[in-house]
């Protein structure tokens, strides 16, 4: 629910050694016909200023391009001189390296200086238009920034992608002080004092990976409980958190936002989100089996995970198969409780329908776990809410990008892209670019042409080889020389 209006005011910094292209990324952003500012002579050339733009995004945005003709002693010295103010004003700093370069100890000086400014950082592998630049993009990947966003500041590429991450990572600024909204990289790649030491590959993917799922841990799980009237929800949820408490809770005048319910699952907390929607769904006397699909939309949107109860009688219903992929479209991770359990008879043969029709119908999410469970007899609850755990620890997932590269490698060469005019294409290297869903870019020549079965092959290779059922996955091509 970002909105550009929202980011207005904002200053942008550019930083980096010398010439990774702050300058011509300065140029880039404030557009060729604007002339600079504050760029007179005679005025130290530390800080130049203008006004930025990607797109309807707009910003202020500061050069420190020329640092290293200022006078000191050490570049630490010279840093602070020229670049401390300007990051000081920033609130956010995109700090550049050059991609072909890969990354340098003079980077990485920079950046433990960086590090110490407290600011968000966005690291951007400039020069990113040719081959030469992916071993770069890999290496810089073990920053520990998280992923580096390619773009070629010459060549005007991936300016989108770096607005991506611009409003990713102000976002995080924006949702600060809401715990249990942060964001999920951010915190755990760039926490300020934090300086991954330069390891193998796998290893500081590993290490990075590690401090992400803890962060995850630390944060309450977002739960949504939805389905069609009579399912069975509202029983469910007494069971789960073992008290009469949901009907009763506060009546009108309190705002639906606030009714939550905490509870803790094996030491880690779950927050039941929306339970207004379902006390207003419980209370319809005469249960019309018909789900508002706004009051489903609303639930959904305040959830990480969402667990759609079905009465394991009734099976799949058309309603829900509607309100699955409305789950999945909205990028939520999805969980099926078949309730009422108890009364089904023959289990196994039940199960297998189930696990069929699922499998046929919601394509979007293959593999999605589905738990029986009885609210009733209390049968299955903590299987179901340790999937629900599972799940969101999926949806939160950061692969390494060297992983992910070997991954796309194999898929590539045992299933090629067709030619298109004698061409191949060729997907070369993929990023993840998001959390909460993952998302993922990839990187091609001539990527309108790439057949909307092979991005499915790629999709679905992810799901299996990464071991994300249930987890909607999302895809972007970005075009590359
Ligand atoms: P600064 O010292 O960091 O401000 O770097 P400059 O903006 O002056 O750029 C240094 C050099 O890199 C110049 O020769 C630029 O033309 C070149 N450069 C900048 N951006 C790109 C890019 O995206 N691709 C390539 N190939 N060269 C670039
Ligand atoms: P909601 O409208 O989805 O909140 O459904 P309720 O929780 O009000 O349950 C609807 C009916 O199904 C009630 O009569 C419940 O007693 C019954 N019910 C709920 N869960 C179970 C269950 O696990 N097993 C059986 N046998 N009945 C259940």
């Amino acid at each position: 629910m970002r909105r550009d209006g929202e980011t207005m005011g904002l200053t942008l910094a550019i930083v980096g050694r010398p010439n990774v292209g702050k300058s011509t990324l300065f140029n880039r952003l404030i557009g060729k016909r604007q002339a600079l500012v504050d760029d007179q002579p005679g005025v130290t050339r530390d800080r130049r200023y203008g006004e930025g733009r990607i797109g309807p995004f707009r910003f202020r945005v500061t050069d420190t391009a020329g640092f290293e003709e200022a006078k000191g002693d050490t570049l630490e010295a010279r840093m602070r001189e020229q670049t401390e103010r300007a990051v000081e004003e920033a609130d956010l700093v995109l700090f550049l390296i050059d991609a072909r370069e890969g990354v340098t100890s003079m980077d990485q000086h920079f950046l433990r200086w960086l590090r110490k400014q407290h600011r968000p950082i966005v690291l951007v592998a400039n020069k990113s238009e040719s081959k030469a630049s992916f071993a770069g993009l890999g290496e810089a990947h073990r920053l520990g920034l998280g992923e580096p966003i390619p773009v070629s500041a010459e060549h005007g590429q991936g300016l989108d992608l770096l607005l991506d991450a611009i409003r990713d990572k102000l976002g995080d600024k924006a949702k600060r002080g809401e715990p249990e909204e942060a964001d999920d990289d951010g915190a755990a790649f760039a926490a300020p004092g934090e300086e991954p030491e330069f390891e193998d590959t796998d290893a500081f993917d590993e290490a990075a990976a590690a401090a992400h799922d803890k962060a995850v841990e630390e944060r309450p799980l977002q739960l949504a409980i939805v389905g069609r009237p009579n399912v069975g929800k509202s029983t469910l949820v007494n069971r789960l958190i073992g008290e009469e408490r949901l009907l009763v809770g506060p009546e009108a005048g309190i705002t639906r936002d606030s009714i939550a319910i905490d509870w803790e699952h094996r030491g880690r907390r779950v927050r039941l989100v929306d339970t207004a929607g379902m006390r207003r769904q419980a209370k319809v006397t005469d249960k019309v089996e018909r789900l508002s699909v706004a009051d489903t939309l609303n639930t959904i949107r305040f959830a990480e995970v969402v667990i759609l109860v079905l009465d394991a009688e009734v099976m799949l219903e058309k309603q829900d198969l509607t309100v699955a992929s409305l789950v999945l479209e909205e990028g939520r991770a999805l969980l099926i409780a078949a309730n009422k359990w108890d009364r089904i008879e023959d289990k196994p043969k039940a199960l297998k329908k189930l696990h069929d029709r699922i499998e046929k119908s919601l394509t979007q999410a293959k593999g999605i776990a589905v738990v029986p469970v009885s609210g009733l007899t209390g049968q299955n609850l903590d299987r179901l809410i340790d999937a629900a755990f599972a799940l969101h620890k999926q949806w939160n997932r950061r692969l390494p990008t060297a992983a992910l590269n070997r991954w796309l490698r194999a898929m590539v060469d045992s299933h090629p892209a067709p030619l298109v005019g004698g061409r191949r294409l060729k997907p070369r290297y993929m990023t993840q670019i998001k959390t909460r869903p993952p998302t993922f870019a990839f990187f091609m020549n001539r990527p309108e042409k790439l057949p909307d079965d092979y991005m499915r092959y790629l999709t679905n290779g992810l799901r299996e080889r990464f071991d994300l059922p249930g987890v909607p996955i999302r895809t972007t091509l970005r075009k590359i020389k």
